[in-house]
């Protein structure tokens, strides 16, 4: 009789699974987790599958069965396996650390009871569901054409700032929980977006339901627990960030993705996945209906939507019969020259609004003081020590610090290089920003938000919590106050210096911009009483600003498309990074010359190789990094290549740490 093989994943880069037998005393099945021998090693592995034979002669045995839960779902195992496939890793590197920790480890003595305790139901106050506001015409629209019968329907909700994508989202929500008792809900934000009060809104529109939360700073117990209610179904809603698109459930029945545009849904370590492109997957693997949903789609999304690949919902109000749409106007710092950052038409606006009695956001995406400190004298600047960019000068800590390996410094009191005393800080971060409007509006209540404020736990709500209450006058901060918030009483929002982002050697820069500012200017007139938007730029004839004034995303990305299509850009094309790793830039460099020549030898016509260059920002952390650019004419074309060159570049005897970016965000 042929002896029984299972084939299994182990967290390592080899691509094929591996075969161990079966002991006769062991019963195992796929999707069930193991203890296998590696090497000298005994490693956890995933089983994905039996076979009669194996391509090895000499096999080992499986050590032993792990069956404290239900097994791994087949759609669970074909998503992990396609992720593994297109980001060209490890089966096994995407599907382990996909687990929480508790359930990638050998259970040891207490697992019984940790595990009882994981399965303890949450005690849920019993309320009334939180009350639903009556859909609009345009909402209700989609809520009744949306197509939920067992078939993958991928749609795209486009709906401005405050139109009520939210509320569209929860009646979906409802129509499928409610019509099926074990249906589940996967709710997939941005990190910077999934704040207690979006769990406790849906929480409070199901109260008779179990809903919970993934993020990557919950605590590991949290997560296990999490993932636990998720995978054996008592959990029917979960919102989760990017790792959520890998949770593992009974009966999937919807995903919806919100702000689908985001780039935190890319990953930027590890295995580069997409988490928006493989909920896609992961909706047609399961044949479920999914939705992304943005105010401002990515350029990718919004082309499906047009070609008819995605349904197309749009949302053209806003939802709250009382809100307004901002006001844009620009002021040209060309003329109107802006004294310590803030121009005089600037000034006025902020002077007149709090006079008001309203609330003003500044907007300024750069935190710390000075994003650079000068000599005077002999032109020294303040750099980090361990990568190609500046350090920061932070007034609050006193301290250099670079953004990008965390180095610090006590800022120097006379010139490192030449003794001099004048050292002086070079342009303007939020801090600056701060200490300006302290000064010239002293009785005004200036708050910060950025990174470094809300550092600390609880200190971003708090703030957030201060804007809701009145207690703050002005709102100065980065990206951070631009997301989602529902401020009621907001008169005028302020721009600052964006103008760097509109040449920006990134293609999608202005994308993002558009995106960023769109956003921060929906933080305006809410409710009730017009809101206002000043933009300071010298580039006031920029297309941008005029689809920014009439709010017109459609024609912005018209004009956006038209250019990548004309240069053969994404999503016109496909692309990938090697990006190589080393202590000096020129054998890096080297180093990817050799995986070009091998890329060229074997790529067709509908694949170019770029000649390999350092990143933009080069070396950090005592790193030298550079990449080499391959386009391919289409994704099909990309995989067909990365299929066959990267088995072939591992096998090359040059050394050299590398790795394959697919459809990179960053450059
Ligand atoms: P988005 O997610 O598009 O920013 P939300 O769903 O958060 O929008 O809605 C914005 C505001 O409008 C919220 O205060 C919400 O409660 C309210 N709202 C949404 N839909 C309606 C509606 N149909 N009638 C009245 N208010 C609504
Ligand atoms: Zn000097
Ligand atoms: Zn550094």
């Amino acid at each position: 009789m042929a002896k029984r093989i299972a084939n299994v994943i182990v967290d390592s880069p080899i691509r094929e699974p591996l075969d161990y037998l079966v002991p006769a005393d062991i019963e195992i099945q796929v999707g069930q987790r193991c203890l296998v021998p590696l090497g000298t090693r005994k490693v956890f592995g995933i089983v994905v599958g039996f076979s009669e034979e194996s391509r090895f002669s000499k096999l080992r045995e499986v050590i032993s069965r792990v069956d404290d839960i239900a097994p791994l779902s087949f759609g669970w195992l074909a998503l992990t396996s396609f992720a593994a496939r297109y980001y060209q890793s490890g089966w096994g590197q995407v599907a382990i650390p996909a687990l929480p920790k508790f359930f990638r480890k050998l259970p040891g003595k207490l697992h019984e009871r940790s595990l009882e305790r994981l399965r303890k139901e949450k005690k849920r106050a019993v309320k009334e569901p939180s009350e639903k506001p009556h859909l609009n015409s345009e909402q209700s629209a989609i809520v009744e054409e949306f197509q939920m019968d067992g078939a993958f329907y991928p749609a795209l909700i486009f709906g401005i700032t405050g139109s009520g994508k939210t509320e569209v989202y929860l009646h979906l929500m409802e129509k499928v929980l409610l019509s099926d008792p074990a249906a589940q809900v996967l709710l997939m934000v941005p990190e910077i977006n999934l704040t207690p009060q979006l769990v406790e809104r849906v929480q409070s529109r199901f109260p008779q339901l179990e809903v919970v939360s993934w993020n990557s700073g919950m605590a590991e117990g949290q997560k296990a627990s999490s993932w636990l209610a998720c995978h054996e179904g008592r959990a029917r809603i979960l919102v989760g960030t990017r790792l959520s698109v890998f949770a593992s459930f009974k009966s999937l029945k919807l995903i919806l993705v919100d702000e689908e545009h985001d780039p935190s849904f890319k990953s930027q370590e590890g295995v580069r996945y997409n988490a928006r492109d493989l909920a896609l997957k992961r909706a047609s693997i399961e044949k479920i209906p999914i939705v992304l949903g943005s105010a401002t789609p990515s350029l990718e999304s919004y082309k499906n939507a047009l070609e008819g690949k995605f349904k197309l919902f749009k949302l053209t109000q806003r939802a709250n019969s009382n809100a307004h749409l901002p006001e844009l106007s620009l002021v040209d710092i060309r003329k109107d020259k802006p004294v310590n950052g803030l121009s005089q038409e600037t000034a006025d606006a902020i002077t007149e609004t709090i006079n008001s009695g309203r609330q003003v956001i500044v907007f300024l995406n750069r935190r710390g003081f000075a994003p650079v400190v000068e000599c005077k004298n002999c032109g020294w600047q303040s750099t980090c020590p361990h990568c190609s960019t500046y350090a920061v000068f932070h007034k609050t800590t006193g301290r250099l610090t670079c953004h990008y390996c965390g180095w610090s410094t006590p800022l120097p009191k006379t010139c490192p290089k030449c003794g001099s005393y004048e050292l002086l800080p070079i342009g303007r971060g939020t801090q600056r920003a701060e200490e300006e409007l302290e000064t010239r509006w002293p009785e005004a209540r200036v708050s910060r938000l950025d990174q470094d404020s809300a550092r600390q736990r609880g200190s971003a709500s708090k703030v957030l919590d201060a804007v809701h209450n009145g207690d703050v006058d002005i709102l100065i901060g980065t990206q951070i106050v631009a997301k989602g918030h529902d401020f009621k009483n907001v008169g005028l929002v302020v721009v600052l210096n964006t103008d760097p982002q509109l040449f920006s050697s990134d293609y999608r820069a202005r994308e993002r911009l558009f995106s960023v500012l769109m956003q921060v200017s929906g933080r305006a007139g809410r409710d009730k009483t017009e809101g206002k938007v000043l933009i300071q730029t010298r580039y006031t004839e920029d297309d941008i600003f005029k689809h920014l004034k009439s709010q017109d995303y459609e024609g912005f990305a018209a004009g956006e498309l038209e250019a990548r299509r004309a240069s053969f850009m994404v999503p016109f094309s496909a692309q990938a990074l090697l990006v190589a790793e080393g202590k000096e830039i020129s054998s890096v460099l080297a180093f990817l010359q050799k995986l070009k020549a091998l890329a060229e030898k074997i790529k067709g016509p509908s694949v170019q190789i770029f000649e390999p260059v350092p990143l933009t920002v080069q070396k950090v952390m005592d790193i030298e990094r550079g990449q080499l650019l391959i386009e391919a004419d289409n994704k099909v074309e990309m995989q067909k290549f990365l299929n066959r060159f990267q088995p072939e570049a591992l096998s090359l005897k040059a050394k050299g740490s590398w790795y394959i970016d697919v459809d990179p965000l960053n450059y």
